[in-house]
């Protein structure tokens, strides 16, 4: 029987947004998920930029809504000026982390190694490290979609990865904010590919209970056909998690 995996509908806010606008998106949104009748049927998380993780937190709590960091340090502590560690994200009450964002490894140089010493990291300190992959433009047209995401995940994969404390967004590069999203057939092709190259790697078991969500461009309007998908569990929203009615309409597709 196939695994249920319950869909995580996750907002990268990225640096946008004051602190008035973080407390009017996160608490319209908490408002949103208290006026449900019954559980909803995906999981909601938001990540703000780190400055306003403290308001975000304080909007949403008790409205079942799950706050994570964008990214986070691979030490524990010390002289890392500007950076954010596990420990501390979730000593605020974060739940997750985003690691491998294809914008941090290209503006910060990150590497697949420093990406898994980050998801560890964020295991260490009780998170979940959503690890991102994609492939870019260039990559797809040389036809190396599938080669650049089996070598991504091969190396930013986390010791003792399980299906609690990792989720892998798969992004293609060429999506991220483009408006060009992945047709249901390209998405679904990569994500059954990351499915059984995770059970190579951690067992078939537990492949088909870890969460694999597609990030680039969705909207609401595209949003239910990916999501229907057999190997899509749910999205990482750039754009669309920045208004209440776009990324609550994305919750809505599930
Ligand atoms: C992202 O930042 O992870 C992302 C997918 O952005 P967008 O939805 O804007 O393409």
């Amino acid at each position: 029987m196939a695994a249920k995996r319950r869909i995580l509908i996750a907002g990268n806010w990225k640096m946008n947004g004051l602190k008035k606008d973080a407390r009017s998106l996160a608490g319209a949104l908490g408002t949103k998920m208290s006026k449900l009748k019954s559980k909803p049927e995906f999981e909601m998380l938001v990540c703000p930029p780190a400055a306003l993780l403290g308001p975000v937190l304080d909007a949403v709590k008790g409205k079942g809504i799950a706050v994570g960091g964008q990214d986070c340090h691979a030490n524990e502590g010390g002289a890392h000026t500007g950076d954010t560690s596990a420990a501390l994200l979730k000593s605020m009450g974060c739940k997750y982390a985003i690691v491998g964002h294809s914008e941090r490894r290209t503006d910060h140089a990150e590497t697949d190694a420093m990406v898994k010493a980050k998801a560890e990291a964020a295991h260490k300190a009780g998170l979940s490290a959503i690890v991102c992959i994609g492939e870019t433009l260039k990559q797809r047209e040389a036809g190396r979609t599938k080669s650049t995401n089996k070598k991504q995940l091969a190396g930013s994969l986390p010791e003792g990865a399980t299906a609690r404390n990792t989720v892998i967004a798969y992004e293609p590069v060429w999506a991220i904010g483009t408006g060009k999203v992945a047709t249901p057939a390209q998405a679904q092709e990569v994500h059954a590919l990351i499915r059984a190259e995770l059970a190579a790697a951690i067992g078939e078991a537990e492949a088909a209970k870890m969460r694999i969500l597609y990030g680039g461009s969705m909207k609401p309007g595209n949003a239910a056909e990916l999501l229907a998908l057999p190997d899509v569990d749910g999205g990482l929203i750039g754009g669309a998690s920045l208004t209440v009615a776009d990324f609550w309409g994305i919750a809505q597709a599930v």
